[in-house]
């Protein structure tokens, strides 16, 4: 890893309405950065990691350093260009161009290794971003709360008619993604029971609110659920230790969970996963002195897991990788019919993705909770019918402690993000919000990646490793003129996985905001449907007929 990362800083982003920079479409982009830092948001903000392994938002503390201070400065028709978290050029463009574009991890396709990728992250002279860390629109483990809650709730539709009481989720990881599975699955009924190797995660999850308790081993963590579910209600119990052996002790003990599942960071076998019978210690020294040698027995581990797994699903599980590049990685080791097992975007979330629905999200610059419980408001009174969504925002109000600056997630999909934006910019423009808000998205989303192992995977027509869609969806909204445009690569499955792009825009109460919102928050997704519609998918097809999107060359 590079030098001059290390720093015991606390970073936090101003509040309220006064401006740090000379315009708010500056001072948005300024908070993200500095909000994805914030101690209570961040993983390892002293390493500026976000989340997913090594997931940064700057590239050093020096390159922190100089990105606030030239977006203190940025004009209005400035633009400046961020390459693998450090700011490289400002250049004169215009009003209505992006303020910041940026390129995080980008390699020339020969070259996609982690091999090559440590390699120059040791020179200095890149950055891994993830999705959403180096594209300055982590919103905590809320940003993914919600997809998880999604994908639970649809698994009880579908395998079990809707009756969630009393079943088991296993899973494994409490990072800053995976620590939204214990949360997402009692939200939707289920018990849920966690490994995580290192106790600081766990705490931080307690803390957070997204993990009832925890259990000392697993049988204690059984334990406490039977109570639990005699008294009604659905727990979720973090166990620590390595998840291969809470799986070896779940076959000893003759159980079966219901659904299984993983989120430690295996897309990044050097950084994100704990060999099976190693130590912390050991792992963290190994990684700095011999990262092939971790990464070798990483893979050697997850391809136990792997097989793991699919004993369990032999045995009548539910199992499904969920976006952390666990199967190729086994498959790497040797593991036999490592993709016996399907990716959660293939089995559940594609039908989503062909309207356009995905991870909407939005951020109040204020800090003020009040503002983000107003734009809820206001999701219901222009979303009257959508039952899930409500229930949704109810379990969210309820359940979800702001981490950072107060923000929201809710999956719309095209005809409704532009119109939500709409409302929003309206709300800034006449004081009901105390300050501007920006509003975004994940990477995974219905037109910005591709991931042949996620959620491009098993695509109708084959097309899983063309990666033109995403950077199309990004060149789009270079021209739409979001707010901020970025272009990742390897993002949640690791280099040589997934190429995607992310969006923000800040709504700013002006009537250019207006239109930037307008265009980008319908051709944004838009451009997701397109996508689907052209691998053939019927339901996207018939959205687009609905919304009538012009398709020169449509699939029938
Ligand atoms: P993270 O690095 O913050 O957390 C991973 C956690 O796994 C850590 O707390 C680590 O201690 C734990 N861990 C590692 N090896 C372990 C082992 N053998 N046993 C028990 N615990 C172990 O990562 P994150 O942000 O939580 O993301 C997790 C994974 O999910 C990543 O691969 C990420 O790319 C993927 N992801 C998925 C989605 C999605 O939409 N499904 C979105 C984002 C990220």
């Amino acid at each position: 890893m590079n030098a001059n990362l290390s720093n015991t800083r606390v970073v936090r982003a101003p509040r309220g309405a006064e401006l740090n920079a000379k315009s708010w479409q500056t001072e948005g982009p300024l908070r993200l950065l500095m909000n994805n830092l914030d101690p209570e948001v961040a993983e390892r903000p002293q390493d500026l990691v976000v989340y997913g392994g090594i997931g940064r938002a700057a590239r050093d503390w020096k390159s922190f350093d100089a990105i606030v201070e030239q977006l203190k400065d940025l004009e209005s028709d400035e633009t400046l260009l961020v390459q693998s978290g450090k700011p490289v050029g400002v250049l004169r463009t215009h009003k209505g161009a992006p303020r910041v574009l940026i390129a995080n991890g980008n390699l020339v396709p020969h070259w996609a290794t982690w091999e090559k990728f440590h390699e120059l992250d040791r020179l200095g002279l890149t950055m891994f971003g993830q999705m959403t860390a180096g594209s300055w629109l982590y919103i905590g483990s809320q940003g993914i709360v919600q997809g998880t809650f999604e994908t639970f709730s649809e698994i009880g539709r579908r395998h079990f008619g809707g009756e969630t009481a009393g079943r088991l989720v296993m899973t494994g990881g409490l990072g800053g993604m995976g620590g939204a599975q214990p949360l997402a699955a009692t939200m939707a009924g289920f018990n849920a029971i966690v490994a995580e190797c290192q106790p600081s995660k766990i705490e931080f999850r307690l803390r957070s609110g997204y993990l009832d308790t925890q259990a000392p081993n697993l049988s204690d963590a059984l334990a406490m659920i039977e109570k639990a579910n005699a008294d009604g209600k659905p727990l979720s119990v973090a166990v620590p230790g390595n998840v291969i052996d809470m799986l070896e002790e779940t076959q000893r003990l003759g159980i079966t969970p219901d659904v299984l599942t993983d989120q430690t960071s295996a897309h990044d076998p050097v950084n994100g996963y704990l060999p099976h019978g190693w130590t912390l210690e050991k792992w963290e020294s190994m990684r700095e002195s011999d990262p092939d040698a971790v990464s070798k027995a990483a893979k050697e581990s997850m391809a136990r897991h792997v097989g793991l797994m699919l004993d369990f699903e032999e045995k009548g599980s539910i199992v499904l990788e969920y976006g952390n590049n666990l199967r190729a990685m086994a498959q790497e080791a040797g593991a036999e019919n490592a993709f016996g097992f399907p990716g959660f975007v293939e089995a559940y979330v594609r039908p989503l993705f062909c309207r356009g629905k995905g991870p909407f999200r939005w951020v109040a610059l204020s800090g003020d909770p009040e503002d983000i419980y107003k734009t809820d408001a206001k999701v219901r009174e222009l979303m009257p019918d959508d039952a899930f969504l409500h229930t949704w925002l109810d379990k969210a109000r309820k359940h979800i402690k702001f981490q950072g600056l107060p923000s929201r997630i809710c999956w719309v999909g095209l005809g409704d993000r532009h119109r939500l934006g709409l409302a929003f910019n309206e709300m800034v423009r006449n004081g009901e919000l105390s300050a501007p808000v920006v509003i975004g998205r994940d990477h995974m989303d219905s037109g910005s990646v591709a991931s042949p192992n996620r959620e491009t995977e098993g695509m109708k027509d084959g097309s899983d490793a063309i990666s033109d869609w995403p950077i199309l969806n990004a060149l789009m909204n270079a021209a739409n003129g979001a707010t901020w445009v970025s272009f990742h690569h390897g993002g949640g499955m690791g280099m040589g996985y997934s190429q995607h792009a992310g969006i923000a825009l800040v709504a700013d109460g002006s009537a250019e905001a207006d239109a930037m919102i307008e265009r980008t928050l319908w051709n944004d997704p838009a451009s997701g449907v397109i996508r689907h519609a052209d691998a053939g998918y019927e339901s996207a097809i018939e959205c687009a007929e609905e919304f009538g999107l012009n398709i020169p060359m449509p699939q029938r």
